[in-house]
């Protein structure tokens, strides 16, 4: 598979996506959101957003017209969602952002393709977005599937297989280290994707260990709404600086 071309934020001549019509560099700067530049800006974003989106006070940052109109031209997210396509997942209402500000793919489990994988290497080396997180949530459906079909040895239906075999390498993890509740499992299943990202893609491998992108696994609680931290690389990831007051 080609790469998407050397890092950066400025597309090359050789870059195998077309550019052109997903929109990378916005044609009038002084147009063009702020935006967290590094992988600790990123987080410390999103955890603002979710937190106000936990306390009941969301400001629905990027969502009006003229945000529309400015970022028509060209896209900067600050973060790449790698996400279950749960419904009660939407990224943008759980970290209170809008348009232009998240990049997201989604899959049930947070499963990662090759298409998944050359997602996010798009994002980190055209568009230049800092982090990527894993999103994973209590009680995953696909998770749960996954047990089932395990602990019985039926067959799950067509390309169902394919989740549920991206998620057994977790349970077998999770068994060996004599976790059995549905949400630590889950935990293991976020750390897993994030280390099985690097492990698949040596673009992003290069953009971690170069600096210019974190990684971060990230578990949801459906009813309380706010995320956790469960895994991160590099490490300092963990700990966001609080965002500046009027980020958004
Ligand atoms: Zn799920």
């Amino acid at each position: 598979m080609s790469r998407p071309g050397s890092p950066g934020t400025q597309p090359g001549p050789e870059r195998t996506l077309p550019v052109s019509t997903m929109g990378t560099a916005p044609a009038d700067a002084s147009t063009a959101p702020a935006v967290p530049a590094s992988p600790e800006q990123a987080l410390a974003e999103l955890h603002a957003g979710n937190r106000r989106f936990v306390t009941g006070a969301p400001r629905h940052p990027n969502q009006d017209a003229g945000h529309r109109t400015a970022v028509a031209d060209g896209q900067h997210p600050f973060a790449v969602i790698v996400g279950c396509s749960d419904s009660r997942l939407a990224a943008e209402i759980i970290f209170d952002r809008g348009l232009g500000d998240l990049f997201v793919v989604r899959t049930a489990g947070h499963t990662i393709g090759p298409e998944v994988l050359g997602s996010v290497e798009y994002a980190v080396t055209v568009l230049g977005t800092p982090l990527v997180v894993v999103l994973g949530h209590d009680s995953c459906g696909a998770v749960q599937a996954a047990r089932t079909a395990d602990a019985t040895g039926a067959p799950p239906v067509g390309h169902l297989c394919a989740v549920v075999d991206a998620v057994v390498p977790s349970l077998r993890r999770a068994a060996a280290e004599g976790v059995e509740d549905i949400d630590g499992i889950v935990d293991i299943h976020i750390a897993h994707t994030v280390e099985a990202m690097l492990d698949r893609s040596a673009v992003l491998a290069t953009e971690v260990a170069a600096g210019r992108c974190g990684v971060v696994g990230m578990s949801y609680r459906l009813t309380a709404g706010e995320v956790r931290t469960v895994a991160a690389v590099p490490a300092r990831t963990v700990d966001a600086p609080e965002p500046a007051a009027s980020a958004a």
